[in-house]
């Protein structure tokens, strides 16, 4: 039987806190606030970690990086995400592309757009062009609308390595 795509979805929210920098798809986003987290808080790389976990069936980000380890303080998601595809090409699969949406009422993150699609392509070892960013300010609904959080959803098709 011919093996078929895989879809997956994933979900992250952190609070923000005043001072530090905030790290967004491997891209350093500002230096006035940070998210609160036991790594570096980098929620576009932890959604997309769990998307891609998802589409191979692999649970979360959580089971495999416990942030109960200590391991894991202030950590570079990067390795996280190198991490995760390195389990989706174990499993015979390659990026089809990936649609990244960050919530946050601050920073602006337009100006940082191709920068961040450039930095997660490259950790995903695929084309830019596959990689798409969104960025929306929750129009001041909620915790993300008054900026005391900053979220992130990813959508991730994988194909099958022919
Ligand atoms: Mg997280």
């Amino acid at each position: 039987m011919t093996p078929s795509p895989r879809i997956g979805h994933g979900y992250d929210i952190h609070r923000l806190k005043t001072g530090g920098k905030m790290v967004l798809g491997g891209v350093v986003v500002s230096s006035d606030i940070s998210p609160i987290a036991h790594s570096d808080g980098d929620v576009a790389i932890h959604a997309l970690v769990d998307a891609l976990l998802g589409a191979i069936g692999r649970g979360d980000i959580g089971q495999l990086f416990p942030p109960s380890d200590p391991k894991w303080k202030d950590a570079d998601s990067s390795i996280f995400l190198k991490t995760a595809m390195e389990e989706v090409r174990r499993a015979g699969y390659a990026i089809g592309n990936v649609d990244l949406t960050i919530l946050a009422q601050q920073p602006r993150l337009a100006p940082f757009r191709e920068q961040i699609s450039n930095t997660v392509s490259k950790l995903l070892e695929c084309d830019a062009g596959n990689v798409n960013f969104k960025a929306g300010t929750n129009e001041e609904c909620d915790a993300v609308g008054r900026g005391e959080a900053i979220a992130a959803h990813a959508v991730v098709i994988l194909l099958p390595i022919a």
